[in-house]
């Protein structure tokens, strides 16, 4: 198998080779600023308009609507804090328990940001990753500036009902943001169709660079500008264009146009053969999140009794890139929050990866994973006091034997 297997696609995705080459002359001879007066610049500036209009015509959006950014999360900040300024009376934020942390760490910090107290309405997940939307409507009130919920979550993949929420919010004269980095090019998106004021993308998500993104605001919503500087982006964004990303991502969304198809079809097919299989024949394994009402490409388990943490180093020796639900850069090996929110019993969070797949991965990499992942969490097992407390009637030690502490 030639490494490395690649299964993290949420995390970032592989350039797609088309996009490196039309970038390519952008970092040679066409090298002219896209605000020039002269020809030279003139043709720098056209490259990017068109690649706004790839952009747009994936989204079902204007051209003019889409404000070039430096990533996603440059465009969820520039939404939030574009809504507070806007309507500075109004102090209420409605989001989820689930949001990334682009969203979430935001919008915990927004007291600091603007000196003024806000009201943070974080709501709850259902166990399977879902949103209840008689729960989202009594959450908003006349003091409410801005809903944000993201379109489909990175970690398990579960979608939100967004144009339904959009409506809601619309009806009631409430600004709507949807951090859909995970959605855009995974499932088909139609703006002209749905009253969002606010969407966010981001390059790396869908086979373009990193470092470039973008902010969609629909014509008519209010906007005061994050970044401020230049006229570039009609003065709604300062700072001379990441030409040759803007260029990328253009021929990204234009490939993710027409791959739309294989990702709901093949990749959907890989990601099933591979989730049904690993559910299948490892004991004590559970999905989470929503069985349907998720994106094609990923797939989140839990192996009850094993550290995700372990898992990944194993996998890590086969060239398996994956991810896990828990983060131990603080040393205490914590469930995620969307794990928690989830309500996924601690003997289960802590054990859960995430494999997300791509149109650049195969069948014969699927079949590989199905034959080295069982193994690892046999093993795995063999060496967890709780797990054989549970399956091999031993009293395990009380202490955790987790992989990072
Ligand atoms: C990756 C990601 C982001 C952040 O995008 P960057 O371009 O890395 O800043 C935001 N939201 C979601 C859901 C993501 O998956």
């Amino acid at each position: 198998m030639n490494a490395p297997v690649y299964m993290d696609n949420n995390a970032t995705t592989r350039v797609a080779p088309e996009v490196v080459e039309v970038m390519l002359p952008y970092y040679s001879d066409l090298y002219g600023n896209p605000s020039s007066m002269h020809t030279f610049g003139g043709q720098v500036g056209r490259a990017v308009e068109e690649a706004r209009g790839k952009i747009a015509s994936l989204l079902g959006a204007r051209p003019d609507e889409l404000i070039f950014t430096s990533c996603g999360t440059e465009s969820d900040s520039t939404a939030i804090l574009s809504a507070l300024q806007s309507f500075p009376e109004k102090r209420h934020i409605v989001t989820t328990r689930v949001e990334h942390p682009a969203v979430k760490n935001l919008c915990e910090s927004l007291d600091k940001l603007t000196g003024h107290k806000h009201k943070i309405t974080q709501l709850p997940v259902n166990s399977d990753g879902t949103l209840d939307l008689g729960l989202y409507e009594e959450s908003l009130t006349d003091e409410t500036a801005i809903v944000s919920a993201m379109w489909a979550n990175n970690e398990t993949g579960v979608i939100f009902p967004i144009k339904e929420m959009a409506e809601i919010a619309k009806s009631r004269g409430i600004l709507f943001h949807t951090d859909a980095v995970q959605a855009v090019g995974k499932i088909p998106i139609n703006l002209s169709q749905v009253p969002i004021d606010f969407l966010s993308l981001s390059g790396h998500k869908l086979h373009a660079p990193k470092g470039i993104g973008v902010l969609y605001v629909r014509k008519g919503t209010p906007f005061v500008p994050f970044i401020i500087g230049g006229h570039q982006e009609h003065g709604r964004r300062g700072g001379t264009e990441n030409v040759a990303a803007i260029v990328g991502l253009g021929k990204a969304c234009e490939m993710a146009a027409n791959q739309m198809q294989e990702e709901n079809t093949r990749v959907k097919a890989l990601r099933d053969k591979l989730e049904d299989g690993l559910l299948a024949s490892i004991p004590s394994s559970l999905l989470n999140g929503h069985k349907t009402l998720r994106l094609p490409n990923t797939t989140n388990i839990s192996f009850e009794y094993v550290e995700g943490e372990a898992i990944l180093l194993h996998l890590d020796r086969f060239g398996i890139c994956a991810s896990s639900g828990s983060a131990c850069t603080s040393g205490s090996l914590e469930p995620s929050h969307v794990m928690r929110a989830m309500g996924v019993p601690f003997t289960a969070a802590h054990g859960s990866i995430r494999l997300s797949l791509s149109v650049y991965n195969t069948e014969a990499e699927v079949d590989f994973v199905l034959e080295k992942l069982p193994p690892v969490i046999a093993q795995l097992r063999e060496m967890s006091p709780f797990w054989q407390s549970e399956h091999k009637g031993k009293v395990g030690s009380s202490q955790c034997k987790c992989s990072c502490s």
